[in-house]
């Protein structure tokens, strides 16, 4: 089994393809030393990326500046548009293949730069992404026949789209999103989280690499090497582009939304479960320690807060434990959310925030941050707290999950509203009463909501449907597929070509 690189290896790595990097000119208007760190890993010499041949070295996506990202983007556009939907089918190809024989290395590259989540998840998530985020075949036309001919509405591409990615998969949202954009035609330029550009970097190149080698076209996935805020302000602003998506929390989710270009917006949640009367106990625990431990908790849909109705409360946390998670007592609870949970924000913005040491770590390290021995392997901690507690509002990010006891049903949804702020992102109940199902998902109005199944079934991993790592919730497009990035055009001819109907009675 290999292991994942450590810092001084990356270091060692980096300066290693920094300088072949250098010699071979093969970053787009870049001096070299401005290549993220954690940018590893080697791709097959292109005779036809070389400067020998007259033509500049192929940049395979990683671009110093926004404008040269753009420009890049642009020429692919234009390339891919020429080559009709078998070109956009096998380039995705490309990316499937790579999400899919390159996961384990990915993976382990992800979780060694981001210190977040967990490995075999980092893994996982990157052969699902390959396996099942929609391609051309989502590709539809609507026609409309009668008696005063046909109108067609086709989706076209936007063109250029500029991408935000995510710290907690960082990797995996930009390959979904290029899976999905390059379905519909666009390229797509993506200033990435800064903790996880790395992988970003070798990914967007492993994948252009192995396009342009097939194709022939190079930038399809274009990045941002060195990306920070003041280059997702730029890419936001660049006249060559010609909409926004965004996925990530509140900040650029509100940055997105005030842009003067048309955004789809991925933002944040914080989702909660319901447990009533009739819930069956043993599933809803398993459920929701699947949920809640996937990622050590960094999905957005994640389970984060449960409310349960009290005849049945005791009842669920002694299942949670025959599920193997971990019950804290009310001081340990107290222990870790003075550990787990600080302050942040000035004035009428001060709110709680999870602490950066515990967010996405192990649940056998919150346990010790709460005084509590566990086994390494410990999926979930769990405990009973008040509605006040801070773990209850707060998008924490970790696998430990807060259980609050309702009087009745109507307190449980009641709070799990509150909880959930309005994201309209994803909620859960566990119940075999069609009514309390009906009377949550119209309070609640959620994006996702999944009844007797951990959160991931929402996404298609276990449930129907199908999967992105991009579920736009604020602009309304829900789980993203290539149909989201298109533009509708309407193709009218009129008084032909419907075929139905008496020869006689064409003028
Ligand atoms: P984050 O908000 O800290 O960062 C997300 C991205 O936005 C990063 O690339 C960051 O550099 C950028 N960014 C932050 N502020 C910005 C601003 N003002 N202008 C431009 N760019 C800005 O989030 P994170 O910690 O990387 O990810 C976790 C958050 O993302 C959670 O809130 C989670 O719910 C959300 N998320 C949502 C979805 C979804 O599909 N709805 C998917 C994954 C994550």
């Amino acid at each position: 089994m290999t292991t994942a690189p450590n810092a001084p290896e990356i270091a060692d790595l980096v300066r290693k393809v920094i300088a072949e990097l250098t010699q071979s000119g093969g970053v787009s208007g870049a001096p070299a030393a401005s290549l993220p760190s954690g940018f590893v890993g080697a791709v097959p010499p292109e005779p036809s990326a070389t400067a020998s041949c007259g033509r500049p070295a192929a940049a395979h996506g990683i671009h110093a500046t926004v404008n040269d990202a753009v420009v890049a983007a642009t020429t692919a556009f234009h390339q891919l548009e020429a080559l009709g939907m078998e070109g956009r089918r096998r380039a995705i190809a490309h990316i499937r293949r790579i999400a899919i024989e390159d996961a384990e290395e990915l993976g382990r590259m992800e979780f060694a730069e981001t210190k977040i989540g967990r490995l075999e998840h980092k893994i996982e998530k990157l052969k699902v992404l390959g396996e099942k985020v929609p391609g051309v075949e989502f590709m539809t036309s609507e026609v409309f026949s009668g008696d005063h001919g046909l109108a067609v509405i086709e989706h076209a591409p936007f063109g250029v789209i500029a991408a935000i990615t995510p710290v907690t998969h960082s990797l995996p949202t930009i390959g979904c999103n290029a899976i999905n954009m390059i379905a519909s035609g666009n390229t797509v330029v993506v200033n990435p989280h800064p903790s996880g550009r790395g992988v970003a970097a070798e990914g967007v190149r492993r994948f252009n690499a192995a396009i342009h080698r097939d194709l022939g076209i190079d930038n399809l996935v274009s990045l941002v090497a060195e990306p920070t805020l003041e280059s997702a302000g730029e890419l936001f602003n660049h006249r060559g582009v010609k909409l926004i998506c965004v996925t990530g929390g509140p900040a650029v989710a509100r940055a997105a939304l005030q842009s003067s270009k048309r955004a789809i917006v991925a933002g944040p949640g914080n989702p909660p479960v319901v447990v009533d009367a009739t819930a069956d106990l043993d599933r809803a625990a398993r459920s929701i320690i699947q949920g809640a431990a996937y990622d050590n908790n960094l999905l957005c849909i994640g389970e984060k807060q449960v409310f349960v109705v009290d005849s049945v409360f005791d009842r669920l946390l002694a299942a949670m434990e025959r599920a193997g998670a971990l019950r804290l007592t009310g001081s340990q609870v107290d222990a870790l959310t003075k550990r787990a949970i600080v302050m942040a924000g000035e004035g009428a913005h001060r709110h709680p925030v999870p602490c950066k040491e515990l967010l996405g770590q192990d649940a056998a390290v919150l346990a010790r941050a709460a005084g509590a021995h566990a086994a390494e392997n410990l999926e979930l901690v769990f405990g009973e707290t008040d509605v006040d507690n801070p773990f209850v509002p707060t998008e924490q990010m970790m696998p430990f999950v807060p259980f609050v006891r309702c009087h009745d049903l109507d307190e449980a949804i009641q709070r799990a509203h509150e909880s959930e702020h309005g994201f309209r992102h994803t909620a859960i109940i566990h119940s075999n009463d069609v009514r309390a199902m009906t009377r949550m998902g119209r309070l609640l109005d959620t994006t996702l909501f999944v009844k007797n199944g951990p959160s991931v079934a929402g996404l298609g991993l276990g449930g129907e449907g199908y999967l992105s790592f991009s579920i736009a919730t604020p602009t309304g497009e829900g789980v993203t597929t290539p149909l989201t990035f298109t533009r509708q055009r309407r193709c009218t001819l009129v008084d032909d070509l419907r075929v139905l109907g008496s020869p006689d009675a064409l003028a």
